[in-house]
């Protein structure tokens, strides 16, 4: 995924030069961005989502899933993309991965209540699909400042997807599970989505390796 958008990331870059170019050609040499704003509040953030129109994602989405639980929490588990429950509830993880993610925080000793779940997307792809890079680009932001906000100690990863926005990291799951990253001074360990578990109930016991080093850097 990393070489699909390095691709666009290029094409994006093209763009920009040639119409720097054509500006230039007509006599305009100093060009100004300026940043976007920076929102005061997760609530804020979350009103932008809600007006959100930079991806296709937002004409087939019934409700935007920005994100829910504890806006101080020290731990965040951020996933893939809402799916169908989810786009239909606005809420995240409440289908059957969902209920399994609930089941692993309550093993942890933790409440849903206690921590933040969110996606990398906001917004549900058509049947599920997997997010395209021009829609995890589009969508970063937005996941950047909810962590920027929450300031949590420990983020856990779900699935490859969420590794490869968050860390760059285009390998397996399996080689990055069990080790922890850096996001921005922030730990982030990678583990298995609850999807796959479904899936393959025996990587269950890997997970709760990795959950068992997250609740000792918590409780460290
Ligand atoms: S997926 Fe993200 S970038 Fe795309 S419309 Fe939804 S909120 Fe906006």
């Amino acid at each position: 995924m990393m070489e699909e958008i390095k691709k666009e990331l290029r094409q994006i870059i093209q763009s920009v030069r040639a119409y720097m170019e054509a500006e230039k050609l007509a006599g305009i040499e100093e060009f100004y961005v300026e940043p976007l704003p920076k929102k005061q509040s997760l609530r804020e953030l979350r009103q932008e989502v809600i007006k959100c129109r930079q991806c296709p994602l937002y004409k087939t989405r019934k409700n935007p899933v920005f994100g829910e639980g504890n806006p101080k929490a020290k731990l965040v588990f951020v996933g893939e993309a809402p799916g169908r429950e989810e786009d239909m509830q606005g809420l995240p993880f409440v289908g059957r991965a969902g209920e399994l993610l609930t089941k692993i925080i309550q093993a942890m000793k933790l409440k849903r209540k206690d921590v933040y779940i969110c996606n990398i997307l906001k917004c549900r792809p058509p049947q599920n699909r997997s997010p395209l890079p021009s829609e995890i680009i589009a969508c970063q932001n937005y996941l950047t400042e909810q962590l920027e906000f929450i300031n949590p100690k420990v983020i856990c990863c779900l699935g490859k997807f969420a590794c490869s926005a968050l860390l760059g990291q285009d390998f397996p799951i399996t080689k990055l599970r069990g080790n922890f990253f850096d996001f921005r001074g922030i730990k982030v360990m990678p583990t298995f989505h609850p999807a796959y578990l479904l899936r393959n109930p025996s990587a269950k016991r890997l997970v709760w390796e990795d959950m068992q080093k997250i609740m000792v850097e918590l409780n460290g």
